[in-house]
């Protein structure tokens, strides 16, 4: 046996993963733990929801990705709890728990529903692939069926409510105008799909929260240009089988409805007996472990960390990896015995992608970038942090022929059978 300490980390997502690549250089023995045996690139999954990319685009396999790491073992499983005072990690599979001497809990978000009425039942969430292959399957599905028999059209048959106005919502309405008004005309030529409409339904009165009033701006203009309906100041009281109500008790007929209001921390986080926010994560210190349990981290979507304004830092990709490379750096530094600095997170700038050439970005030092250099700065950040070579190589392919012949790869419907919402969220 190695007399090396031994790391558990719970999820192989964006920060699980930072974190055992550091780890795996030799200090510690790490052990990755994720029910899936791939880890998503979360910020493209709009495109396989549009056609846009396949699943296995944005899916890395952890095994091969992490197998230059000698120290480094991958298990698969899903974790359903956790003893903090034996360190013992319990994994639905009943078989022998994982001991630890650190703990890493990476295990991310799911999707909030806000108790709304109907959305569990009714809604598509886009927060996994399965999520994503379902909406677009259910989509096309639409069109097929209206196709063969036009003369049960229902009004809003063929039109997508898309709930939350954040980078999700707004990504999924600009790459949905290009998918129906190319794509899905060329294919479907005897459907009119001057009714095919697109609503983008945001609650504040402003799409975009989290960037310059300039880039909302900018993003709300070339959403409209695309044809998309875009209803601010709207709050939906229910979700149901063809339609939507609002608060202010109108309604507006759907035959697609996807929910991209937001996240809440895993509901592992629940199960594992460690204090946490009122939002749900599970609270750390400024070294981002628990409080009282000094060998227990939480980072990323799962953890409420407070930054130095005392704001909680938000969801975001680029805050869990540095989270986990930090992390992985503590525990690094605690092993040889050496004090830990704070945690530090260097805000590298937010995107949001409208569609062909348009997008909005706010990076540092008070520059804003929009249309077609938003769009360049946007395709380049993300093939970079694609993180695998062979997949950087094939999704360049996929979005040059797509931009060169306006035709989305990817519309085969490649599950038989219904498609509906995935019912109550996957926790
Ligand atoms: C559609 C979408 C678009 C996004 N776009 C952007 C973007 O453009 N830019 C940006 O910065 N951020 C974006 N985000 C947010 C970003 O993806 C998250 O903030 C980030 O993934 C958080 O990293 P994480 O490591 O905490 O969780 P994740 O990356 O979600 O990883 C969690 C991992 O834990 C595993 N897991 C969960 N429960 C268990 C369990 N019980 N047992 C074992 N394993 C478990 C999961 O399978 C998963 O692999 C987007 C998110 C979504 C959903």
């Amino acid at each position: 046996m190695s007399a090396k300490p031994r790391v558990v980390i719970v999820g192989a997502g964006f920060g699980g993963m930072a974190a055992a690549r550091v780890l795996g250089r030799g200090v510690a023995d790490v052990v990755v733990v994720d029910r899936d045996n791939y880890h998503g690139f979360w910020p493209l999954l709009y495109q396989v929801a549009t056609a846009g990319l396949d699943a296995q685009d944005i899916a890395l396999p952890v095994r091969r990705s992490l197998s230059r790491l000698p120290g480094v073992e991958v298990r698969l499983g899903a974790v359903e709890r956790v003893d903090t005072d034996r360190q013992l990690v319990f994994l639905a599979d009943g078989n022998a728990p994982l001991t630890y001497d650190y703990l890493v809990l990476a295990a991310g978000s799911v999707t909030a529903t806000f108790g709304v009425d109907g959305v569990a039942e009714h809604a598509f969430p886009l927060k996994t692939i399965p999520d994503a292959v379902g909406l677009r399957n259910h989509l096309i599905t639409r069109f097929e069926r209206l196709d063969a028999a036009p003369e049960t059209a229902q009004p809003g048959d063929l039109d997508v409510v898309v709930v939350g106005g954040g980078p999700t919502g707004v990504e999924l309405a600009g790459a949905l105008s290009e998918l129906i008004g190319a794509d899905l005309a060329r294919d479907f030529p005897h459907l009119d799909l001057a009714h095919a409409m697109i609503h983008l339904v945001e609650m504040t009165d402003q799409l975009l929260g989290a960037f310059s009033v300039a880039s909302r701006e900018r993003a709300r203009r070339d959403l409209v240009a695309r044809g998309v309906d875009v209803k601010l100041g709207a709050a939906i009281r229910r979700v149901a089988a063809d339609h939507v109500e609002f608060a202010d008790g109108t309604s507006l007929p759907a035959g697609t409805v996807v929910w991209a209001a937001g996240v809440r921390p895993s509901p592992l986080a629940t199960a594992l007996d460690l204090p946490l926010s009122t939002r749900g994560g599970v609270v750390v210190g400024d070294d981002l472990s628990v409080p009282e349990r000094p060998t227990v981290f939480a980072i990323g979507d799962l953890a409420t960390a407070i930054d130095p304004d005392g704001r909680p830092y938000p969801q975001l990709a680029s805050v869990a990896i540095q989270q986990g490379r930090y992390v992985a750096h503590v525990i690094e530094r605690r092993i040889a015995g050496r004090p830990t600095p704070r945690f530090q997170y260097r805000n590298r700038g937010i995107m949001a992608t409208i569609g062909r050439r348009a997008a909005v970005a706010d990076l540092p030092l008070g520059v804003h970038l929009g249309g077609s250099l938003g769009w360049f700065s946007w395709l380049g950040v993300h093939l970079v942090f694609l993180m695998d070579t062979r997949r950087r190589a094939l999704v360049l392919l996929k979005w040059a022929w797509s931009y060169l012949t306006w035709e989305h790869g990817s519309r085969a419907i490649v599950n038989e059978g219904e498609h509906t919402p995935a019912g109550p969220h996957r926790a």
